[in-house]
């Protein structure tokens, strides 16, 4: 995420010309604009949205016009750093095109990723949770952050893909796919009269409502992505400033469970200041969230999921654990997620691997211990050395396969556009 990162960032600036600059963009742009800044290939960072930020300065730059006053960028300027205004989020995402999927072999992104397409039909998300990159990208910019295209406008980006490409299950990739309920119901009432492709979301427990989860059944939904991230009340509550609770959260899985869409419960170890004893909270939550069924999902492979905490730059929790000196070097590739960054007196490195290796063992071992002894092996560091270096293709199939055992040999429903 830091150092490694802007060693890549160099790598791939320099592949440019000399004389062709080179502006980032992105996340971690908008959250550690001065770190980006400081590699010296890079002339500058946009924060923020980026389509009418970069469409203004490509305009200038065109025109052989001066970009150091674009809105939305910030420069190096002299050893100083320019900082433009913040500009106002696109209000009408219906104004947009559509992404333009062509411009890279993306049917072969669906091919390895099992026939699953994935799309966003909105942006941002109303909550302000620590750890997350969120708080920070509402602050890059202004006016209304958390925004849906109308619901006609994303059934047609749906309809330009299945004319272009093959695919059979479309994964909502939205932070929150729930958090506009009139958006919700009209969505699931117009999407089956068109499409019969299943989809699988995110969402909160406490945007999640009986009937919207209804409709949502009704409409196609096969899996709900939900954070309960810490099990701990306190560690949720004053840790992560997330309020929901576990009890919701517990009654929001049963019921998805019983309409037959399966919760996907995410879940981070090693916070800061949690405790081993307070990640036993988690255990117990999944324990019983899982109680009466495993959960292996094509979308989003084994679950419960279980993520070690990482303390993105530019984040309220990045500002604490630098506060009270826990901050190791951080490894600028996908491993990112299962090596732990910060080194706490009371929840040790060694500790937080283990609870990390174990935890899905811990949770299915009462209730099924055949998949526990299966999570057991496949939590290893043998194994997961091995899964990073299987092609994404064969990894696929691996999540498929263990996806089809989980549904009990059902087969997949076909598809198709009405
Ligand atoms: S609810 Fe999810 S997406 Fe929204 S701020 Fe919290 S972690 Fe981020």
């Amino acid at each position: 995420m830091r150092s490694a990162d802007d060693a890549a960032l160099r790598q791939m600036a320099k592949a440019w010309r000399a004389d062709v600059p080179v502006f980032a963009g992105g996340i971690h742009a908008t959250l550690a604009t001065e770190d980006v800044l400081s590699v010296p290939e890079i002339d500058g960072a946009c924060r923020g949205e980026g389509e009418l930020a970069f469409l203004e300065l490509l305009n200038k730059l065109d025109h052989n016009a001066p970009i150091e006053d674009t809105a939305g960028f910030w420069f190096k300027r002299d050893g100083e750093i320019l900082r433009n205004r913040r500009r106002p989020f696109i209000r009408d995402l219906d104004s947009l095109p559509y992404m333009d999927r062509a411009a890279i072999d993306y049917q072969r992104t669906i091919d390895v990723n099992n026939d699953l397409v994935t799309t966003m039909v909105g942006r941002g998300c109303a909550y302000e949770c620590t750890f997350c990159a969120n708080a920070q990208l509402k602050a890059a910019g202004t006016g209304m952050y958390v925004r849906n295209r109308s619901v006609d406008n994303a059934l047609g980006d749906l309809e330009e893909m299945a004319g272009r490409f093959h695919f059979q299950y479309i994964n909502f990739r939205d932070d929150n796919f729930s958090w506009n309920r009139p958006w919700v119901m009209e969505f699931c009432e117009k999407y089956p009269q068109k499409y019969s492709w299943p989809f699988d979301c995110f969402s909160r427990s406490d945007t999640l409502d009986d009937d919207q989860m209804r409709a949502l059944k009704e409409a196609g939904c096969r899996h709900v992505f939900l954070g309960l991230d810490a099990g701990n009340d306190r560690i949720r509550r004053d840790v992560l400033n997330k309020h929901t609770s576990a009890r919701e959260m517990i009654d929001v899985c049963d019921k998805l469970n019983r309409l037959g869409i399966k919760a996907v419960v995410s879940n981070i170890v090693g916070l800061p200041h949690e405790t081993p004893k307070d990640f036993e909270d988690t255990i117990e939550v999944n324990r019983r969230i899982h109680e009466k069924q495993v959960v292996f999902s094509p979308a989003f492979g084994a679950a419960p999921k279980i993520w070690v905490f990482v303390p993105f730059p530019g984040t309220p929790l990045h500002e604490m654990c630098a506060k009270e000196g826990w901050l190791r070097e951080v490894p600028g590739d996908f491993r990112i997620y299962r090596e732990t960054h910060i080194e706490m007196p009371q929840f040790t490195p060694k500790q937080i691997m283990r609870a990390y290796r174990n935890f899905r063992f811990n949770v299915y071992k009462r209730r099924h211990p055949f998949w526990a002894c299966i999570f057991r092996l496949y939590d290893t560091a043998a194994v997961t050395w091995v899964m990073e270096r299987i092609p994404d293709y064969w990894f696929g199939q691996v999540r498929r396969f263990f996806a089809a055992i989980s549904h009990r040999l059902r087969p997949a429903p076909t598809p198709a556009v009405h």
